[in-house]
């Protein structure tokens, strides 16, 4: 009975302060979000206690009745959501989606395209230190140098060169949106399956705000904690052709017991992500994030050599590329880490420095669009991330500028 205050409290408080760095501060990390309460709740039930492996309906040990209710509705929610013919929402993590899919799909060796990581790509797209990297041939494709768009015809004649198995599309860092009938064309001239990646733009994709890669892939894996607000997990949507070999990979292939209480949790958020209120929020996060691109793009920090990569953004994020100036990615991450904005440093193509430090910057608008951020704030957050970046800023005037957005916005007044 005892509460987690009493029975252990040096991580009551570390969870205490992690609380109130988020209530204090702007997260703008683009890979992250505020879960509601509803899937807090339902993430830290009792569902944790509960071994359910198996699928709804046919399970390997007794007593999963209800479980298999919240998973089934997890299942139905995301198909419909999508408009797929078959979902599996045990994944652990986008990565674990992403290796089962491989391990369902392809042999040990098997050639795969993806977009290399330095260009935009995630680790589980053929990184050489990743399960991926290890396990297959991945051959990347790149971002053109002129305009920073995917390379369509690198990704053609690559594709002829090496005759993949797989071609995956789907990125961690870009700001454009991918043409997916354009791989989807690559990938019939070679035989090759087209596996996309929305982690980042699930969201999106569900508001109806993005284009959905759902009718021109064979298999779609996504997290489901970026844009689609919901808790920490991965999920796969697929043609019914894949659902046994993609059901049978991921259960017994990779994972044991399914997270029955993040299970639950997904499909609270997939209820969510259905709802007018979410689609208003995601055309907040788009909106906001094409504020802070044209705000950077004409602020005095633009003549210091911050600029905007691909001159703007489609998404829920901006990149900026600090290659000409004289901050550098973990210099201006520091810098707004000080007036009390989050985000991540991130190699642009091309990084002329080395990975730990880098020239650029990923920021992401997502998380403030769930605390409820309109218009006039994201310009707000624009303008005072325009003049941190400035040689000499202000920085007590410009951390009371945030708290003040802070303020304004409370994050989980219930907690
Ligand atoms: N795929 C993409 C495109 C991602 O950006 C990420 C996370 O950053 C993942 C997969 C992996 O998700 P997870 O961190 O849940 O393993």
């Amino acid at each position: 009975h005892d509460s987690l205050a009493e029975v252990d409290p040096e991580v009551a408080e570390a969870v205490r302060a992690e609380l109130h760095r988020q209530q204090s501060t702007l997260e703008m990390i683009a890979s992250e979000n505020f879960a509601p309460v509803a899937v807090l709740q339902a993430q830290g039930s009792v569902l944790t206690n509960k071994y359910a492996e198996g699928y709804p309906g046919r399970r390997y040990y007794g007593g999963c009745e209800h479980v298999d209710v919240t998973e089934q509705l997890a299942i139905d929610r995301a198909k419909a959501l999508f408009g797929a013919e078959h979902a599996n929402v045990q994944p652990h993590s986008g990565a674990q989606a992403n290796t089962a899919v491989y391990f369902a799909l392809l042999e040990p060796g098997d050639t795969v395209l993806g977009l290399d990581l330095a260009h935009g790509g995630h680790l589980t797209h053929g990184m050489r230190l990743n399960y991926s990297g290890k396990t297959l041939n991945f051959v990347p494709y790149h971002v053109r140098t002129e305009d920073g768009r995917v390379d369509m015809d690198e990704v053609e004649r690559l594709a002829r060169e090496h005759r993949p198995k797989m071609i995956v599309a789907g990125w961690s860092a870009y700001p454009r949106q991918l043409d997916f009938a354009a791989f989807r064309r690559i990938a019939d001239s070679v035989g090759a399956l087209l596996m996309v990646d929305m982690a980042h733009f699930a969201g999106l994709v569900a508001a109806g705000l993005h284009p959905s890669p759902v009718p021109h892939a064979d298999v779609v894996t996504t997290t489901t904690h970026k844009t689609l607000g919901g808790p920490r997990g991965g999920l796969i949507l697929c043609r019914e052709q894949y659902a046994k070999k993609i059901n049978s990979a991921v259960f017994p292939g990779m994972q044991g017991g399914p997270l029955e209480h993040v299970i639950a949790a997904k499909a609270v958020a997939l209820k969510i992500a259905a709802s007018e209120e979410f689609r208003e929020r995601q055309a907040r996060t788009l909106e906001g994030a094409k504020i802070l691109a044209e705000r950077l793009l004409a602020a005095d920090c633009a003549k210091a050599g911050v600029k905007v990569l691909t001159g703007g953004t489609d998404v829920h994020l901006v990149l900026v590329d600090l290659v000409e100036s004289e901050l550098t990615g973990r210099d201006a991450e520091n810098l707004l880490h000080s007036v009390g904005i989050t985000v991540n440093r991130n190699a642009v193509p091309g990084d002329p420095r080395p990975p730990m430090v880098t020239s650029g910057l990923r920021i992401g608008t997502p998380a403030l669009a769930t605390r409820g951020f309109s218009a006039d704030d994201f310009a707000e957050v624009a303008d005072i991330i325009a003049l941190t970046l400035q040689p000499d800023p202000d920085i007590p005037a410009l951390s009371a500028r945030v708290r003040a957005l802070a303020e304004a916005h409370p994050l989980y007044p219930e907690l």
